[in-house]
This record gives structure tokens, C-alpha cells and sequence, in this order.
């Protein structure tokens, strides 16, 4: 099965819309040059709609980073998914961020997956450990849980993608190996095979995402079970991110 790779740029709260605009400009030409791998790119919500503006007719996506599970009503600065469906085709869910500072639970995020889903906007479910979990041995367990709970009563889960964040490695420069983040993506993999189908398990796009570089992202994209990146304080840096989706696309060319 192959697996188109994906390079995800999660801007988290940087950049004003002005800043925004700019950064887009500059990684706009080369970066639709670049061929074999899908590029996202997910700035603030109040950036959407300019960068769509700017990106329309060209292969670079866009990506919210959160919505809210209902459609519409009572629920003060919320965005919900139907506002999404004219500004982008992601919406990161679940974000480690969002999960420690935010309090969002497993429950939570299956809620905003199936109301993302149901519009037609495809998640980029994040799951990952923290470093205690890690040092007891309890990742799997926790990666396990992650997946039970946020995929519960969701029927179409082909156009999902998994990022699988170590939360130690999230914005710390404290990289998981490629060896081991490969060998928790086959985890994942066989994890959904056997909890939804295995052609599922197969289909399903898994990136790894934590202190990702244009130093490092080679060792990441020579892996055979992972599809890409999601990456965070690289992707604020245009020529950076350019030569990460450039190296994917030279790095899994060769596979
Ligand atoms: C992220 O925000 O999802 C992330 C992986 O951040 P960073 O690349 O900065 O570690």
C-alpha cells in the first residue's frame, strides 16, 4: 500500500495575520514546486481566510488547529466545523497543547473528530505519551487508550490521519530516534488493524511530530511506517519548512 506523505506546518499561537500573509508568500513558490507529498499548512484561525485568499488554485492546503463539536449556537468563541468547510480541508484534533493546557479529554476530541468528519474536513488526530509514561513503560497502553476512545462510533475514518507527538519531544529540541518513533508508528498501525480493519491499518497515514527539523527530518522520512511530519517551531521558518517537504519528498521517492 502506498501512502501519499504529508508535511503538516502547525503555527500554534504565532503570527498575527499581517505576519500570517507574509510567511505564506515567501513559502508559496517553492514549496508548490515540490512534488510527492501533500503540504499543510494550519496558522491561526483568524489567518484562514486571507491565506486562502492567496493559496487559491494552488496544491497547498490549509489546516484549522481545533473546532468545536457542534454545528452552531450558544457556545461564545467557538468555531465550529461548518465554518471551516469554505477555509480549509484539516483541522488538527487533540493536540497535546490543547489536551494539557485546555483540559481537552479523549471524549472531547472523538466528539470534534465525528463532527469534523461528518462536514468532510479530515483530522489530524494527535496522540503521544509524556515522559513518565514513557520512562514506565506505559506507552502503549496510553497510545491504545488514545485511539479506543477518540475513534469510538466513527465510521469513516479513511481520510484520517494519525500524528503521533511524544509530548516530551513536543517544542523541547528533544527528538524521539527514527527507530523508535518507526517502531510506535507500526504499533499504532497494527493497533487500528486489528481495532477497525486491516486495510484500514494499512491505508491510515501516520506522521511523527516533536522537535522535527530540517536537521533531523531525514532520519524521520527514511522510516518505512512513517508518512511525515507534523511540525511545529520549524514550520515558523520558511526556508526550514520548505527543505523539510523538500527532503520528504526526496527521502520517500527513494523508498
Ligand atoms: C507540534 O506543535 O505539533 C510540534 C510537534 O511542535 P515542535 O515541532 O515545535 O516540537
Amino acid at each position: 500500500m502506498s501512502r501519499l506523505p504529508l508535511i503538516a506546518g502547525n503555527w500554534k499561537m504565532n503570527t498575527t495575520v499581517k505576519e500570517a500573509v507574509n510567511l505564506i508568500k515567501k513559502m508559496q513558490s517553492p514549496l508548490s514546486k515540490i512534488q510527492g507529498v501533500e503540504k499543510v499548512i494550519c496558522p491561526p484561525f483568524v489567518s484562514l481566510a486571507p491565506a486562502r485568499a492567496i493559496l487559491k488554485g494552488n496544491s497547498i492546503k490549509l489546516g484549522a488547529q481545533n473546532v468545536f463539536y457542534e454545528e452552531k449556537g450558544a457556545y461564545t468563541g467557538e468555531i465550529s466545523p461548518l465554518m471551516l468547510v469554505d477555509l480549509c480541508e484539516y483541522v488538527i484534533v487533540g493536540h497535546s497543547e490543547r489536551r494539557q493546557i485546555i483540559g481537552e479529554t479523549n471524549d472531547v476530541i472523538n466528539k470534534k473528530l465525528r463532527a469534523a468528519i461528518n462536514v468532510g474536513i479530515k483530522p489530524i488526530l494527535c496522540i503521544g505519551e509524556t515522559a513518565e509514561e514513557n520512562e514506565s513503560g506505559k506507552t502503549q497502553d496510553v497510545l491504545g487508550r488514545q485511539i479506543f476512545t477518540c475513534s469510538d462510533k466513527l465510521y469513516f475514518l479513511s481520510g484520517m490521519v494519525i500524528a503521533y507527538e511524544p509530548i516530551w519531544a513536543i517544542g523541547t529540541g528533544k527528538s524521539a530516534t527514527g527507530e523508535d518513533a518507526n517502531q510506535t508508528i507500526r504499533f499504532i498501525r497494527e493497533f487500528i488493524s486489528r481495532l477497525h480493519t486491516p486495510d484500514l491499518g494499512d491505508a491510515v497515514r501516520i506522521l511523527y511530530g516533536g522537535s522535527v527539523t530540517a536537521t533531523n527530518i531525514s532520519e524521520f522520512m527514511s522510516q518505512p511506517e512513517i508518512d511525515g511530519a507534523l511540525v511545529g517551531g520549524a514550520s515558523l521558518q520558511a526556508n526550514d519548512f520548505v527543505s523539510i517537504v523538500q527532503q520528504t519528498s526526496e527521502s520517500k521517492r527513494l523508498q
